[in-house]
């Protein structure tokens, strides 16, 4: 429940303040979750309640009315904003920048995600929007995605085989339709 959660919890939390826009009303419940088990118990919380939880990257691509949101709104950062390297595949936080990750990729001499360097964007989002340029697109990099669910399990994502433009879509359905 959100009083186990360690990380940090505003109610009537400005929205304008996290959107590329700069605009947009309160979301009635905030949460920056330290670490997994924060997510759990802001997941399962929402679950309870019966309040839809959203999550917020970079709010790139998001327009929030004036009127704010009457949910539980996620933003990840820190411990779920960083990226661990195995050999040439990476397990990395939805929070992290997508700028920053080619960044570190770079760093251990990995390449091949350049073109998406220029894209505002968390990677969480880049994901869920199939974010990409004409050299390009995130589903193409993609080997899994996971995502927990409200009893603290995690569902894993497989990006199939179909055209590139349709996969941000079907992330969405498969998640939305999840438990
Ligand atoms: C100046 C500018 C240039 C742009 N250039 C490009 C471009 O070249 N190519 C391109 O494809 N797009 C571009 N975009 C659009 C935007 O950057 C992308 O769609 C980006 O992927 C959005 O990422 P975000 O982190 O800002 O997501 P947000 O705007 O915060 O969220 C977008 C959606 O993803 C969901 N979401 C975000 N994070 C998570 C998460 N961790 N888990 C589950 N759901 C999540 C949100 O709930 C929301 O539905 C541009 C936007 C701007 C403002």
């Amino acid at each position: 429940m959100l009083g186990e959660v360690r990380g940090t919890v505003r109610f009537k939390e400005p929205l304008s303040f996290y959107t590329a826009l700069r605009t947009g009303g309160n979301a009635d419940i905030f949460v920056v979750p330290q670490d997994l088990d924060d997510v759990r118990h802001t997941l399962a919380f929402a679950y309870r309640q019966q309040l839809p939880l959203m999550v917020l990257g970079g709010g790139t691509k998001m327009l929030v009315k004036d009127g704010g949101i009457r949910a539980v709104v996620v933003k990840l950062e820190g411990r779920l904003a960083r990226a661990d390297f195995h050999g040439e595949e990476a397990m990395v936080g939805g929070g992290m920048g997508l700028a920053t990750l080619v960044r570190h990729a770079a760093a251990q001499e990995l390449g091949g995600i350049e073109p998406l360097v220029g894209i505002p964007a968390t990677v969480g989002g880049a994901v869920m929007t199939n974010a990409g340029t004409a050299d390009g697109w995130i589903g193409d990099y993609l080997s899994a995605s996971y995502f927990p669910y409200p009893d603290g399990s995690f569902g894993e994502y497989k990006p199939p085989s179909t055209p590139m433009a349709e996969r941000g879509l079907e992330m969405w359905a498969s998640t939305r339709s999840a438990r």
